[in-house]
């Protein structure tokens, strides 16, 4: 038997998998947008299951207070790309998952291009703002589309599959994202995310293997506290605007600069794509400002901010509370790139 054979023999022995199954996935792609705890703990039951390609996209560093629930790291991790720490992560144990880390922002511009080969795109999000982007992309690209959320002690689940099934906007239109209803105020305990996590992972893989899952025309939502499960139908709303704007192709505009749900953080995208030579910047900052650096990333506290820097030229701000504040900083940061010439 060889080490990989070896590796799945326990899952290859589930009737519902078998060979073929085990077959069926290794040459299956996901994207799992957003490696937060919920993101993270798919991911790692995805490769273990033997998922082929996994493609990891998340915009973000690990701060303090994500370690808790981000599966698998450690506080060697800090201040990293959460994309690439979960690819470090996961290619630790097995070689046969390609893992493709994204460090990026998903946008109206670059969704089509991130999710055009995938079979299910695994939601690990954390606002609708951004979710609903994939579920646009879903809608037009026939891409099943696995929508999760964990927040306090509460998680929901529900497999998206339009344009025949119900989409996203169909049954939770209009939401906005609230400051006080983040993980930031309420909270949310590792066993939560961990769980919503694995058993999307499941959905997503009885999905690829031709089983079925009760989360495919029901929202599940999971109280810890009792702990109970409620299943709720969803229905198609004829009037959802996602499902019609399908019909012409149309994707609403992502905005430049987006304040972070809950987390005094925004992101300030690029006028224009930039690739900067973050090593080269960082000999200019005094070491003791320096929080963190990756290929990708050069992470800095600048006053009351804690700046991270990405090679494209985006810049994500720690402390601000306003869009404005947040622009004109990035503004000043890419200001004093020029007048370096970078
Ligand atoms: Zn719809």
């Amino acid at each position: 038997m060889s080490a990989q054979s070896e590796f799945y023999a326990r899952q290859s022995t589930l009737p519902s998998i078998g060979p073929a199954g085990l077959a069926k996935l290794g040459s299956s792609t996901i994207a799992v947008v957003g490696i937060g705890g919920v993101g993270s703990s798919a991911a790692y039951y995805l490769a273990r299951s033997g998922v082929g390609r996994i493609r990891l996209i998340d915009q973000d560093i690990v701060e303090p207070s994500n370690l808790q629930r981000i599966h698998s790291s450690s506080r060697d991790d800090l201040y990293q790309p959460k994309a690439e720490v979960m690819s470090r992560i996961l290619s630790e144990f097995d070689k046969s998952t390609e893992l493709e880390p994204i460090v990026d922002t998903l946008t109206s511009g670059n969704s089509e291009e991130l999710l055009k080969d995938v079979n299910v795109i695994f939601d690990g999000l954390d606002n609708f703002r951004t979710r609903y982007l994939l579920n646009s992309i879903s809608i037009q690209r026939h891409i099943p589309y696995l929508f999760t959320s964990a927040v306090a002690e509460q998680a929901h689940l529900a497999l998206f599959n339009p344009p025949e099934s119900a989409c996203l906007e169909c049954v939770m239109p209009n939401v906005k994202d609230r400051f006080d209803e983040s993980c930031e105020t309420l909270g949310v305990a590792p066993g939560t995310t961990g769980l919503t996590g694995a058993i999307g992972a499941d959905a997503a893989i009885r999905h690829l293997t031709g089983q079925s899952t009760r989360i495919a025309d029901q929202i599940m939502t999971i109280d810890l506290a009792g702990p109970d499960v409620l299943f709720s139908p969803l229905a198609k709303n004829p009037n959802c605007p996602a499902c019609q704007e399908a019909q012409t192709n149309e994707i609403r505009d992502s905005p430049n600069v987006t304040l972070l749900c809950g987390e005094h953080t925004a992101n300030v995208l690029p006028t224009e794509e930039l690739d900067i030579p973050l090593s080269q910047v960082s000999i200019d900052l005094p070491a003791d400002k320096i929080l963190g650096s990756s290929q990708s990333v050069l992470v800095f506290s600048q006053g009351a901010y804690t700046i991270s820097l990405f090679r494209n030229g985006r810049v994500l701000i720690g402390g601000v509370d306003n869009e404005n504040t947040a622009s004109e900083i990035a503004t000043e940061v890419w200001k004093v790139l020029r007048q370096k010439g970078f």
